[in-house]
C-alpha cells in the first residue's frame, strides 16, 4: 500500500516534533528547559473546567449540529461582534475542532489548484503546508529588517494568480502586532486586487501595553465580506488540549465549512463546546492574570536577550521572541545552532527556518519566570 502524491507533499509540524524531542529528553532525565512550546503554561479558567465536568456528569454528551451548538454559535457571534466592532450573525459562525481545523477547512474551500496565496515572512509553519495540501502555491513575501510588513515587497509579489493571503496578527513567530496603518494598507491591496483574506486572530487577546489589535474586518463591510476570521480557545483561555476553535466567515463560506465538517469530521467535541460556551464573551479573572504574567515575562526576556548580545525586536503580542542569531552562527546553519544548543545546554528553541527565516530563532516565553532566567543563562553561556 502506498500513500498518494498529496500525502507525500505534506510535512509533519516541525514545532510539534521539536517540542516532542525536548519532552523525550526531559523524560530521559536531562534538565531540559523548553522554549519550543507554543502553548500557555496555565490552567483553563475554572468556569470552563467546571462546565466541562458537569457536561460529562450529565450523561448527555451527544452529537451537536456540525457547525456547533446554536447557543454557542450565537455567543461567539456576540463576542466577535463586540471585540471587532462589526455585525456578526450566528449563521456566519462555524465551530470546529480547533483554530487549525477551521483554518485548514477554509483554505481547502477557498483555493483552486495553482492559486497563489501570500504569506508574510516570517510566518507560522502550518500555513504553507495547508496551502500546498490544498494544491495552492504559498508565495513568501519578505519583511522589513525590523520584521514588519514590507509593502513594496507585497505589491511586487501580487500577480495574476494571486487569490488571497493569510494574515496573522499578533504574529507567530515574531510577536509583531500589525498597526492600524498596516492593516489599512493590506486591506486596500486586497480590495484593489480582489483578494480574500484569512485572518488568523488566535493571539488577539495577548497584546501588551503600547500595541493595539486590529482586525481587517473592522475597517469596512466590504473588507469583512472578503475575510474569514479564524480563532479559538487555545491561547486566550489556555485551553489547548480541549481542541476547540471557530471561523467567522461570509455566509456562503461558513456554509461550505459546515458542509465540509459534516462530511469529514462531524460536530466538534460536545464537552469542549460547553466549556467554551462557559467563558466566551466573559472575561474570567484567569485571562487577565495570564496576560499580565506574559507581559512581565516578556519584560524580563527581551532585555535579557539584548544583554547577552542578541538583537531582538520587542514583541507587542503573543508569547514569542524572535532574536537574530546571524552574528553567532559561525558557519553553522540555524538548525545546527539549535541542535548544539540543545545538546550542550539542554535548551530547546525553534530554528527560524521553520518560519521562513534562516537568521533567527524562536523562543516561547510560555514558561515559568525561573525557567526563563535559566534559559537566558544557558543561552549566554552557549554564545560565549
Ligand atoms: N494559529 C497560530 C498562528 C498558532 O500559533 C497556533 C498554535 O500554535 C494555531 C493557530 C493553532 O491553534 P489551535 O490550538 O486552536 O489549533
Amino acid at each position: 500500500m502506498q500513500e498518494n502524491q498529496r500525502s507525500r507533499r505534506l510535512p509533519g509540524s516541525a514545532t510539534l516534533e521539536l517540542a516532542a524531542r525536548a519532552k523525550a529528553l526531559a523524560l530521559a532525565g536531562r534538565p531540559v528547559v523548553s522554549m519550543a512550546v507554543g502553548e500557555p503554561d496555565f490552567q483553563a479558567p475554572a468556569a470552563a473546567r467546571k462546565a466541562a465536568v458537569e457536561a460529562i456528569e450529565s450523561g448527555q454528551v451527544r452529537y451537536t449540529p456540525a457547525a456547533g451548538m446554536p447557543s454557542l454559535r450565537a455567543a461567539i457571534a456576540r463576542h466577535v461582534s463586540a471585540t471587532r466592532q462589526i455585525p456578526v450573525e450566528p449563521a456566519q459562525v462555524v465551530v470546529g475542532h480547533s483554530c487549525k481545523h477551521v483554518l485548514s477547512n477554509a483554505l481547502l474551500l477557498l483555493i483552486e489548484p495553482g492559486d497563489e496565496v501570500l504569506l508574510f515572512s516570517p510566518a507560522w509553519n502550518s500555513y504553507e503546508a495547508q496551502i500546498e495540501f490544498a494544491e495552492g502555491k504559498a508565495v513568501w513575501v519578505p519583511s522589513l529588517p525590523n520584521l514588519r510588513p514590507d509593502f513594496e515587497a507585497i505589491r511586487a509579489a501580487i500577480g495574476p494568480k494571486t487569490k488571497g493571503m493569510v494574515l496573522n496578527t499578533p504574529t507567530n513567530p515574531t510577536g509583531c502586532v500589525w498597526n492600524r496603518a498596516e492593516i489599512e494598507a493590506i486591506a486596500a491591496l486586497a480590495e484593489e486586487h480582489d483578494l480574500w483574506i484569512v485572518s488568523d486572530e488566535i493571539y488577539r487577546r495577548l497584546v501588551y501595553h503600547g500595541s493595539e489589535f486590529h482586525s481587517p474586518t473592522s475597517l469596512s463591510p466590504s473588507v469583512a465580506a472578503r475575510t474569514v476570521i479564524v480563532d479559538g480557545a487555545s491561547k486566550t483561555y489556555a485551553m489547548t488540549g480541549y481542541r476547540i476553535g471557530f471561523a467567522v466567515a461570509p455566509i456562503p463560506i461558513a456554509d461550505a465549512i459546515e458542509r465540509m465538517s459534516s462530511q469529514m469530521t462531524g460536530c466538534p467535541n460536545y464537552v469542549s463546546q460547553v466549556a467554551l460556551q462557559a467563558v466566551i464573551g466573559t472575561e474570567p479573572p484567569e485571562v487577565e492574570a495570564m496576560h499580565a504574567e506574559f507581559e512581565a515575562r516578556r519584560d524580563v526576556l527581551i532585555p535579557g536577550l539584548r544583554s547577552i548580545g542578541l538583537a531582538v525586536e520587542e514583541p507587542g503580542g503573543a508569547f514569542y521572541a524572535f532574536p537574530s542569531v546571524r552574528e553567532h552562527l559561525q558557519g553553522r546553519t540555524v538548525e545546527e545552532f539549535c541542535s548544539a544548543l540543545l545538546e550542550e545546554q539542554s535548551l530547546a528553541v525553534v530554528p527560524g527556518t521553520t518560519f521562513g527565516s534562516p537568521d533567527h530563532i524562536r523562543l516561547s516565553y510560555a514558561l515559568a519566570m525561573a525557567d526563563i532566567e535559566s534559559a537566558l543563562e544557558r543561552l549566554g553561556k552557549f554564545l560565549k
